[in-house]
């Protein structure tokens, strides 16, 4: 792809080690601000147990349709009872008691094993709806989330629905969900670059290391974003410093962000003076894209 072209077409997604530190924050304020100045935007928002980007971008939902996975269901006049499909579930989904067949459907990662393996053909594959999938715009920006049924637990499906939705035109802002875990890897896994947002406390750098150590084993570049960078201590930055880590956006731990986002308001939007921030981190990230050995400002000590 040619550079002006890779410049408009970028795969960026905001992640943490947990929940609390201002990953929707940050994901949502790029996006606007880079939309504001032109950018073909679209904002995925893959947290999906618990999406919040509508609460400050506000978008018109235009569509709504359900997420489904296939589920097994057993034909008993074909079962033999002999208890295989409980053996090759991975996921406990299956059990065979008295040559009955049980099936736990929240379990079940519809992986389709027990259909294909089962010497009778007497298990069958159904659509069942977990979630749902919402498209809509904000100003300007094609606005995507999913949601999570709750009492679900395949939360990687509707992830991947949503991801798939958000198509391969402009640049895509994916906010993971928090933690380290598969729904995680599902959000953050080929994308372009990894923003890991922290704080600078113990609680912080302990989530951040797992993070890095996720996005390191995903091979993807990555750079951090602190939010509230002037409490705590100096152990995250230093950390930083150790691992040869890009910290690219550093956001104060000023009263009047934490009362705009109490009332769902757009850091740009009631406080510009700090539009310039997300302007320069986006235009970080984006270069450090094309750029791939990246250009961004290391910590330096002192
Ligand atoms: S593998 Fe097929 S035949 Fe055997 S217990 Fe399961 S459903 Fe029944
Ligand atoms: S589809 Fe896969 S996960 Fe689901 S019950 Fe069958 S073997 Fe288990």
């Amino acid at each position: 792809m040619l550079k002006n072209e890779r410049r408009k077409n970028m795969k960026i997604a905001i992640a943490s080690g947990k929940g609390g530190t201002g990953k929707t924050t940050i994901a949502t304020n790029l996006a606007l601000s880079a939309s504001g100045r032109g950018e073909k935007i679209v904002l995925a928002d893959c947290d999906v147990e618990e999406p919040n980007c509508h609460l400050f971008l506000d978008p018109v939902i235009t569509s709504s349709e359900p997420v489904a996975v296939q589920k097994p269901e057993v034909i008993e006049s074909l079962c033999t009872g002999c208890g295989l499909c409980g053996e090759v579930c991975e996921y406990n989904a299956i059990a065979v008691i008295k040559k009955k067949v049980l099936i736990f459907p929240e379990l079940c990662h519809s992986c389709g094993a027990c259909s294909i393996l089962c010497p009778e053909n007497a298990v069958t594959e159904t659509p069942r709806n977990i979630g749902i999938l919402e498209k809509g715009t904000a100003n300007g920006i094609s606005f995507i989330q999913g949601l999570l049924n709750i009492g679900e637990l395949m939360s990687p499906a509707v992830i991947s629905a949503v991801r798939k939705a958000a198509g391969s035109e402009g640049h895509i802002i994916v906010d993971a969900p928090p933690g380290t875990s598969c729904p995680v890897i599902e959000a953050v896994k080929e994308n372009d670059f990894v923003i890991l947002v922290s704080e600078p406390t113990p609680f912080g750098l302990h989530d951040l290391t797992l993070a890095v150590g996720m996005v390191r084993q995903l091979e993807l570049p990555f750079a951090v974003a602190l939010n509230r960078c002037d409490i705590g201590t100096d152990e995250l930055k230093n950390y930083c410093i150790s691992e040869g880590i890009d910290i690219i956006f550093e956001l104060p731990d000023d009263r009047r962000i934490a009362e705009a986002y109490s009332r769902g308001e757009m850091i740009i939007k009631t406080l510009p003076e700090y539009r310039n921030l997300f302007e320069s981190c986006w235009n970080e990230v984006i270069d450090r894209v094309v750029e791939k050995d990246g250009i961004g400002r290391r910590v330096t000590e002192g």
